[in-house]
């Protein structure tokens, strides 16, 4: 996956949950991956975008006012209400590790703080 980070790097992004939910969008497939922000031309404030592409011309995007908000706005975008390939199940994407209420609903892709990777639900079902 083409990516580019280097802008969010100079935000001074330093939530961990940023640089995994990139690596999560690289596993749905995406061919290219970029983080931006609106022109200075626009005024403030500044808003961010996050986008991915795909070989089939698919795409998808994202926005918020922060960096990390925007590429946790696309993994929802990305990840809910698709099917995982490992289990077959709905897939639920939670940005933070507290899966609780959710994971009755399908294979939820949450937070994990002590790998600081997001991991599937059913990970563990599969070891
Ligand atoms: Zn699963």
């Amino acid at each position: 996956m083409v990516s580019d980070v280097a802008g969010a790097g100079k935000s001074g992004v330093n939530d961990p949950r940023f640089t995994a939910a990139v690596a999560m969008i690289g596993r749905t497939g995406a061919s290219s991956f970029r983080i931006g922000w609106s022109h200075e031309d626009d005024g403030e404030p500044t808003a961010w975008y996050a986008l991915a592409a795909y070989p089939s011309d698919r795409a998808e995007a994202a926005g918020a006012m922060d960096p990390v908000t925007a590429v946790l706005r696309l993994c929802e975008r990305l990840i809910d209400g698709g099917v995982c390939q490992h289990c077959g199940r709905r897939t639920i994407f939670v940005a933070d590790a507290d899966t609780r209420g959710v994971d009755r609903l399908g294979c939820v892709y949450a937070w994990d703080p002590e790998l600081a990777t997001y991991r599937r639900g059913c990970e563990g079902d599969t070891r």
